[in-house]
């Protein structure tokens, strides 16, 4: 079946913040389409060069690009630019996910809102870019409805449906799966677990071959090392690095913690950082998979009110359906990741922000800000947790994904997403979400705009707490 296009994507801005808004809500704040801004006094966040902090500064927006940057005596503001206060504040390139699953369906589209909703919850948490890492077909159409501002949301890398040991049993199936992901025109291809070494070997050819780059797991049979001398192009959740740095194949997870070596760890971080991947760890979701956190407490924390109660009640089954560790055994594990982390930042291998949402107990945009604790926690500086999210995902998409990569920084000519905070998030990652507005791609979102969209959207469900 495949389902009718929603009828509203044309209709202008304004009148979708009203459908978006139960009957009774006023809408609030302002959605701005892009145009001329100037954002007035700012302090800014460039996340490039030696300088952390330019204040007293004028950014100047021209539809979906920065076009200036630089004193505000020496920028002047055109007639007819809408100008945003930026006294007091802080103006940084916006967030990315980059292990994001958007709802995979074989055919059609998910149910209509639905990926209105998650893309909403990305913005409104500051993030303006995410790689969907759980390909459907009708993820083509949607990137380019987000490019185009149809639907709002971020700048969408999709990979396509992933090869793995059941979707690619032989080599000719996956040369088959990477030859048709490139015609559709997918980003990236996603490697799931699975896969073998000879069918693996023949995937890294052909990507070759079609010009498209793979990422996500490392298979078993293929192993870390393989995986990065053939080109993977990003480590999702720190796949395989314990497993390589423990030598051989533990037999349990006591055992892979005991057979950790620093030499062996910092080894594989050297050959990541030779190889040019990057590495998207997750820390989040895997304290949640290993169970850190029961159900009852994690389905109370507050942005439990922007999700259904049955993705509420999926992630009590799955919970409840994980096997458990010992304590002492699952801090001793989760403390290694955090430990070949540091490691990997320290060798200066380059880090990728993502969460996996939505994956147990990780909502869509806010599971970020959860990640960006545990990277904190992990012994990373609030700097390198902040490139991750930003420089580096525009070098990822200009250098790995060969496309249009001004990104990611604060500078003349590049794309403008953008976050306005209060206070200044290097001093502390928590002034992150004290939002005055979000730009996306020119589009000016006011936090009015984005928290009447939040209150509406948690309408639907019954509240958490
Ligand atoms: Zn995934």
């Amino acid at each position: 079946m495949s389902l009718p296009r929603p009828h509203h994507r044309l209709l202008p801005a304004t009148l979708a913040v009203l459908l978006l808004l139960p009957l009774g809500v006023r809408a609030q704040g302002a959605d701005t389409p892009p145009g001329v801004f100037a954002f007035v006094n700012v302090s800014v966040l460039p996340m490039e060069g030696a300088t952390e902090v330019l204040e007293n500064q004028t950014v100047l927006v021209r539809d979906d690009r920065i076009v200036a940057v630089g004193s505000v005596a020496s920028v002047a503001v055109p007639e007819g630019a809408t100008v945003i206060d930026g006294e007091g504040r802080y103006l940084m390139p916006g967030l990315a996910e980059m292990h994001a699953h958007v709802p995979p369906v074989a055919q059609g589209r998910p149910q209509e809102g639905v990926l209105e909703d998650i893309m909403f919850l990305y913005v409104a948490n500051g993030i303006t870019t995410i790689r969907g890492m759980l390909g459907s077909p009708y993820q083509i159409d949607l990137r380019d409805e987000l490019l185009a501002h149809e639907m709002l949301g971020p700048a969408f890398y999709a990979a396509a449906p992933s090869i793995n040991g059941n979707s690619a049993p032989s080599p000719e199936a996956a040369e088959a799966m990477m030859r048709a992901a490139a015609e559709v025109g997918y980003d990236l291809m996603k490697i799931h677990p699975g896969v073998s070494r000879e069918t693996w070997d023949r995937m890294v050819v052909v990507a070759g071959e079609v010009g498209l780059t793979f990422a996500g797991h490392v298979p078993a049979d293929v192993g870390l090392v393989h995986a990065l001398e053939t080109g993977i192009s990003t480590v999702d959740h720190m796949d395989g690095y314990l497993e390589a740095a423990a030598g051989g194949t533990p037999a349990s997870v006591d055992e892979l913690v005991a057979g950790l070596n620093e030499r062996r760890m910092r080894r594989l971080a050297r050959l990541t950082r030779e190889r040019g991947a990057y590495v998207v760890p997750t820390q989040y979701l895997w304290a949640n998979l290993y169970g850190a956190r029961d159900a009852d407490t994690a389905l109370r924390l507050p942005e439990m009110n922007y999700v259904s109660p049955q993705q509420r009640q999926g992630w009590r089954n799955q919970a409840a359906g994980t096997p458990r560790l010992e304590p002492a055994t699952r801090e001793a594990f989760l403390q290694a990741r955090d430990r070949m982390l540091r490691i990997l930042a320290e060798e200066d291998v380059l880090l990728l922000m993502g969460t996996d949402s939505p994956q147990l107990f990780n909502v869509p945009g806010f599971a970020l800000h959860r990640e960006l604790d545990a990277m904190s926690a992990a012994g990373l500086d609030n700097r390198t947790i902040l490139v991750s999210g930003t420089r580096n995902v525009g070098r990822y998409v200009g250098e790995v994904l060969g496309q249009d990569g001004s990104f990611g920084t604060v500078a003349a000519g590049q794309r403008a997403d953008l976050v306005l905070l209060e206070a200044n998030p290097l001093e502390d990652l928590g002034h992150l979400t004290e939002r005055a507005g979000v730009m996306v791609r020119g589009r000016w979102l006011d936090r009015e705009f984005l928290e009447a969209g939040l209150r509406a959207i948690a309408a639907k469900y019954p509240s958490v707490s």
